[in-house]
């Protein structure tokens, strides 16, 4: 069998890692390097992570079992103890804020009893409007309305309650009554999904992506501009020249639609309904911290997210990146990194396309809609922004061994 998969990012590149074992297998990729939107770009010795920074942890074994026995040996990686910080009313507090509550009675008394009254009083009828409402049943009104919904606001660039909650189940801790009051009259530890990661010992990811594309026979500049089915062959091809057995995706599921030839108006409409964000980052010398990440909840800091990707590397060294949701200037990044005395000096710059998938009120009808069509067709879709999801790297890998697994199954039944 000859499969084709569209785009050697790391859901491509995983997939095509594992179906290669059995199968005759093509990457083909629109830009002269593979890794997508994972990949660094080397400036002045630094592996700039130009979308955001990719720390790697997993809590799936086959994950894990993949990339430490089939990829990168677990010793080519250094393992990092999260530090993260938010940056709230002028102070550094801890990371998560809800087991922060005794560093906010420092500075704000009267916040922090609010904070712990209204969080012990939330009552959770699992029934929620939409991303606001999720955030006022699972924390209470103080700290949604003081941290969740101001930082939401700004990461996803749009009102929580015009989003709906569904990508957040997993992706944050949920703190319930005990743990709360635990972290009140004890230490509670940070148990998010990257509480620690690793970093591979080059101190660049590209050495974990170079060893993911290594012996896959991967087409380089080559955009995929057209798909069609030849029904009598029954064989899918590519830009008129290409044919394979099999076609799996990991483009964008907002643009896959208007490649596949006659695709109809209803499902081009709904394709059309995906939002997504570009996100601007830049890389600064700085002043050098013990954190890994600063949390920015509001709205007078420009910037949502300092990645102190500078700490990443072993030995550790003073650069961070700073994150904004939206398309901004070199300049307005410069301009607002200015007024916070840690950045030194901006070193390089970039905006990345796809970066955040918008999960408002059209996302479950409209993504629906797009694979149900994908599916009738029989063409697979993987990754981040070919399943439209809020996916992690190892989500990705984690995806194309179950896809692997499953077509595996199938041909064996
Ligand atoms: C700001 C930010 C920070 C992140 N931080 C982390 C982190 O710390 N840890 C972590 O695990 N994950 C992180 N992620 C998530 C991670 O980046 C993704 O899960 C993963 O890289 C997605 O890989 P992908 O292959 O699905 O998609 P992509 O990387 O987008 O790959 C798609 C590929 O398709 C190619 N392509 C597109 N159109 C065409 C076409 N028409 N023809 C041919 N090729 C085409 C693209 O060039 C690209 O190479 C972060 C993401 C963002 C946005």
């Amino acid at each position: 069998m000859r499969i084709g998969i569209l785009g050697a990012g790391i859901s491509g590149l995983s997939a095509a890692k594992l179906l290669s074992k059995k199968f005759d297998v093509e990457i083909l990729e629109r830009s002269h390097i593979h890794g997508g939107i994972a990949r660094t770009k080397e400036v002045e010795g630094v592996a700039y992570h130009v979308t955001g920074g990719h720390c790697f942890n997993s809590k799936y074994r086959d994950v894990l079992d993949f990339v430490f026995d089939e990829v990168l040996s677990k010793d080519k990686w250094h393992n990092i103890q999260r530090a993260a910080n938010i940056n709230f009313r002028d102070n550094e507090i801890t990371y998560p804020i809800e087991f922060a509550i005794k560093q906010i009675n420092n500075f704000d008394s009267e916040l922090a009893i609010n904070i712990t009254k209204d969080f012990l009083a939330a009552e959770d009828d699992l029934n929620y409007k939409n991303l606001e409402d999720w955030f006022r049943k699972k924390f209470g009104n103080t700290l949604a309305e003081s941290y969740f919904i101001p930082y939401n606001t700004k990461i996803w660039n749009r009102s929580p309650n015009e989003m709906s909650p569904s990508w957040v189940e997993g992706k944050l801790p949920i703190p319930d009554k005990k743990s709360f009051f635990n972290g009140l009259v004890n230490n509670e530890a940070d148990k998010m999904p990257h509480a620690n990661f690793f970093y591979p010992n080059t101190n660049n990811q590209n050495t974990f992506i170079d060893a993911l594309a290594e012996d896959l026979n991967i087409t380089y500049n080559y955009t995929v501009q057209k798909i069609s089915f030849d029904a009598f062959e029954k064989l899918w091809i590519v830009n008129n020249e290409k044919r394979y057995d099999l076609i799996i995706s990991t483009l964008p599921l907002n643009i896959l639609p208007t490649l596949i030839e006659a695709t109809p108006q209803f499902v081009l409409d709904e394709a059309g309904k995906l939002k997504y964000n570009k996100v601007s980052t830049m890389l600064w010398e700085t002043q050098g911290t013990k954190h890994t990440w600063t949390y920015v909840p509001e709205s007078n800091n420009f910037f949502h997210r300092y990645i102190h990707i500078g700490n990443f590397y072993q030995p550790q060294r003073n650069v961070s990146i700073t994150e904004v949701v939206g398309e901004k200037s070199y300049d307005e990044m410069v301009e607002n990194g200015k007024k916070d005395p840690f950045l030194i000096r901006p070193i390089d710059y970039h905006v990345s396309d796809h970066a955040y998938v918008v999960f408002d009120e059209n996302y479950d009808t409209a993504t629906q809609n797009v694979k149900t069509y994908l599916q009738n067709l029989g063409i697979h879709t993987l990754g981040r922004f070919g399943e439209w999801q809020y996916y992690n790297m190892d989500v990705c890998i984690k995806q194309s061994i179950d896809l692997y697994n499953n077509l595996i199954q199938k041909i064996e039944d």
